[in-house]
């Protein structure tokens, strides 16, 4: 996948949250395909709180993504959260790997992801932890840097007093990202709300504001879903989304803040 096309257009990142069989990453991938979606993003290993939660189909789900991707001419992105991820990520033609919120203050893995992307055509997404300060995320950012510049950020939410919803949609700060970076920013707003009831009104926000693109969690029965099962859209409600952004301008515009 090329990273001049993250640029260009208003990108749709559409997928489970997990990998759980080939049968479902074919359904999703397929899916997201027909509906417009421009890259199905999969987790395969997944950061869990506890050691005793199921942690993800592992190395085993890899095959599966890249037949999805043979089949439907989509490309792939998964978290990687150790260099012996990434090494098989790359091993499997994944097109974005990205470092979760969990993973971004850990430096010794931004650098050997930024040090083995480096030749090829592979996109880094960085996600902002939950409790990421602007200038932490963009000194994320630096680690790849030294490397290449086919980075692009991803806003997902940042803790808050609330319990209705898992975490708080920081579109501010995550222009301020785009106005210092001048780097991509995706929004996912799946994991900011954590329901689902919240992803069609956001999504729409989100493109109208002049963002890059959207993260969306899909699944083919989510209440079924062994991650994450509150937030992920069906198939068909994730085509409804696509069909329904289709109307909405995606502008660029913002002032400065001198008065000139
Ligand atoms: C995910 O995208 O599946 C994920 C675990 O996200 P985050 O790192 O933002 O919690
Ligand atoms: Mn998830």
């Amino acid at each position: 996948m090329n990273y001049e096309r993250l640029t260009d257009k208003f990108t749709v990142i559409g997928g489970p949250c997990s990998a759980e069989s080939k049968a479902q990453v074919l359904r999703v991938a397929e899916g997201v395909k027909q509906s417009g979606g421009d890259v199905f993003r999969s987790g395969v290993w997944k950061p869990r709180t506890s050691a005793d939660s199921w942690q993800g189909a592992g190395k085993e789900a890899l095959p599966w993504l890249k037949e999805a991707k043979r089949r439907f001419g989509i490309a792939l992105a998964i978290e990687v959260m150790s260099s012996q991820q990434l090494e098989s990520a790359l091993e499997y033609g994944i097109d974005l790997v990205w470092v979760g919120a969990r993973s971004g203050t850990h430096t010794p893995l931004l650098d050997v992801v930024g040090q083995l992307t480096q030749n090829g055509q592979t996109i880094v997404m960085l996600k902002r932890g939950m409790g990421a300060k602007l200038r932490d995320w963009v000194g994320a950012v630096s680690y790849i840097h030294k490397y290449h510049s086919r980075i692009v950020l991803c806003e997902r939410g940042i803790t808050g007093p609330g319990t209705e919803t898992r975490n708080v949609l920081d579109l501010q700060t995550a222009w301020l990202a785009k106005q210092e970076t001048k780097l991509p920013v995706i929004i996912d707003p799946s994991h900011a709300a954590g329901r689902r009831d919240l992803i069609l009104p956001m999504s729409r926000a989100i493109k109208a504001a002049g963002f890059d693109g959207l993260l969306i969690e899909v699944h083919p029965n989510p209440d079924r879903a062994l991650t994450d099962a509150k937030q992920q859209l069906t198939l068909k409600q994730f085509g409804f989304l696509t069909e329904n952004l289709k109307a909405i301008p995606s502008s660029n515009e913002s002032f400065g803040n001198e008065i000139k």
